[in-house]
């Protein structure tokens, strides 16, 4: 039954990760200084469920991957 091991070509699965590094470059890891809560977000101009403005953004590339 399960006579193919991947679904997935080599081209395809080039193109898979070049979708998720694009995806992790506009993941931006929000952290509230007022309520201390964080968060994942594709833009830095939300602000926090709490309503504070002061968000501080780091984008999810500026870590370390594994
Ligand atoms: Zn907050």
């Amino acid at each position: 039954m399960a006579d193919s091991p991947s679904q997935f070509t080599p081209a395809e699965l080039e193109r898979w990760q070049f979708g998720l590094s694009q995806a992790n470059l506009n993941n931006i890891l929000c952290h509230c200084r007022d309520c201390d809560a964080t968060w994942v977000d594709s833009s830095d101009e939300a602000p926090c469920a709490c309503g504070s403005h002061r968000v501080e953004h780091i984008p999810c590339w500026q870590f370390p991957d594994g």
